[in-house]
């Protein structure tokens, strides 16, 4: 019976985007070498079923946990560490930290460029911090002035991204940590997607600014495993500059009847799987190894940034750093959303980033590994697709819906009128989403940020509904 079983989650899976050979460039990051899977899942089972709730009952974990903080922190600096499920756990965590270090702060704030990663607004959001989004410059890079102006007796933490999500530029660290330090607040740098390949990019020779904790006034750091590690989900790492920085992250519960809560993450029971497949991926892998597949990826994003810089119609927002590219329209005569549905169809899933003040709709491109070798297919079908999308002509949205989406208010529709908003707009019943997405993203651009958030949230929860 299990391998009836089996081959019904292999006939669910097989409904998946690809997350193997580089076809699906955001959401996974294959790292293309043979073996890699196979051992992560290994190394995953054997170690699944213990707790990293208490490090005494298993010091397995407690040992493979202090191994991958020792090597981030010889990647990247800093003393000292905690592994959680992820990016968002691990920005939240620094946000949390920096707050609970000032309890005499009434109305703590977080200064953050408008380009930080979503992360810190949920962190904002559960933890009760003010967000104070600061503009940036016309390349989407973070602007130290303008973040030095920002921060006052209530701030309790500065961010900065290497690179930014968005637009995989590097925001000036050493400006931005030295402001921070200067009036004595923390100052976290989110190298959650860049942590694991700018490190060997420099090495290899590329431009990459300074942006780890030899930058004076960095307190701490955000690295995901579960990107440019190559490793299964589920693993991330949060770095302090030192021990004293990391206490208010901690949580202790003595005060009920069982077992002495003690916490180092938001998580409690912290399953060993992603912590195990992340030891042994690294160990596998080994430093050599992602020097190597830094080089692949460098090659595959220089060929694949100068391809697209070739296609009539298409150019590369400001002047990214890093692995990631986002890719605008340089006219009004296609639509992007419909490259993104022509790319689909090619079997390509690259996905599209809403305008967000100065950033025009675009579609992001988390290039990797397994991208080395196939960039002119990659760079065919884009060219492909944009000759069908301007083949097609842009999406019009009719000026009666846009108006009327416009005007409504998020705060006060009701379920119902939720309902029926979503079925108007493509993505209303239970048959899923359309093939094609352009009209409905279209649609969804004329709407104001808040409608945008509330109307997705309402289509997920009946997606959600068993
Ligand atoms: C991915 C990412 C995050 C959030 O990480 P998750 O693992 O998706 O929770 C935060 N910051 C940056 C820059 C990221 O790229």
């Amino acid at each position: 019976m299990p391998d009836d079983v089996l081959a019904e989650l292999k006939a669910l899976r097989a409904g998946d985007l690809p997350t193997h050979g580089g076809r699906t460039l955001a959401y996974v990051y294959d790292s293309g070498l043979a073996g890699v899977d196979e051992l992560a899942a290994s190394a995953h089972a054997m170690a699944s079923s213990a707790n990293g709730l208490d490090p005494t009952a298993f010091p397995s974990l407690l040992r493979m946990e202090n191994d991958l903080v020792a090597a981030a922190i010889a990647l990247l600096g800093g003393e000292v560490g905690s592994v959680t499920s992820g990016g968002t756990e691990s920005c939240m965590l620094a946000v949390l930290a920096a707050r609970d270090a000032h309890p005499e702060i009434s109305a703590p704030s977080v200064v953050l460029p408008v380009t930080a990663h979503a992360a810190f607004l949920k962190a904002a959001h559960f933890f009760g911090v003010r967000v104070i989004a600061v503009p940036v410059d016309a390349g989407f890079r973070a602007d130290p002035e303008a973040m030095a102006a920002a921060i006052d007796e209530t701030t309790v933490l500065v961010v900065a991204s290497a690179p930014s999500y968005a637009h995989g530029v590097v925001d000036p660290i050493p400006e931005i940590a030295a402001v921070a330090a200067a009036r004595g607040v923390r100052m976290h740098v989110d190298a959650c997607i860049g942590g694991w390949v700018l490190p060997y990019l420099k090495r290899l020779g590329a431009p990459v600014p300074p942006f780890d904790f030899r930058v004076p006034g960095v307190t701490s750091m955000s690295v995901d495993l579960h990107k440019y590690a190559y490793c299964p989900k589920g693993v991330s790492v949060l770095l302090h500059a030192n021990a004293a920085l990391r206490r208010s992250q901690y949580f202790a519960s003595a005060d009920w009847p069982g077992y002495t809560m003690l916490n180092t993450t938001l998580q409690s029971t912290r399953s060993g799987g992603p912590l195990a497949a992340a030891w042994a991926v690294l160990r596998h892998i080994g430093d050599d190894g992602y020097a190597k597949l830094a080089a692949d990826v460098w090659d595959a994003v220089r060929a694949i940034r100068a391809g697209v810089g070739e296609i009539d119609g298409l150019r590369v927002l400001g002047s990214p750093d890093s692995t990631l590219l986002s890719i605008a329209a340089a006219g009004p005569d296609f639509d992007l959303f419909t490259v993104a549905d022509e790319m689909k169809a090619r079997g390509w899933y690259v996905q599209p980033q809403f305008a967000h003040l100065s950033s025009p709709v675009n579609l992001h491109l988390t290039i990797t590994a397994a991208n080395r070798g196939h960039e002119k297919e990659f760079l065919g079908d884009f060219a492909a697709s944009v000759a069908a999308a301007r083949a097609a002509g842009p999406v019009v949205v009719d000026e009666n819906v846009a108006a009327f989406v416009a005007a409504l208010d998020p705060d006060s529709l009701t379920p119902d009128q939720f309902a029926g908003l979503l079925a108007a707009a493509g993505l209303g019943g239970a048959a899923g989403l359309p093939e094609r997405m352009a009209p409905i993203n279209a649609l969804l651009a004329t709407a104001p940020a808040r409608l945008r958030e509330r109307l997705l949230l309402e289509f997920l929860g009946a997606l959600y509904t068993p």
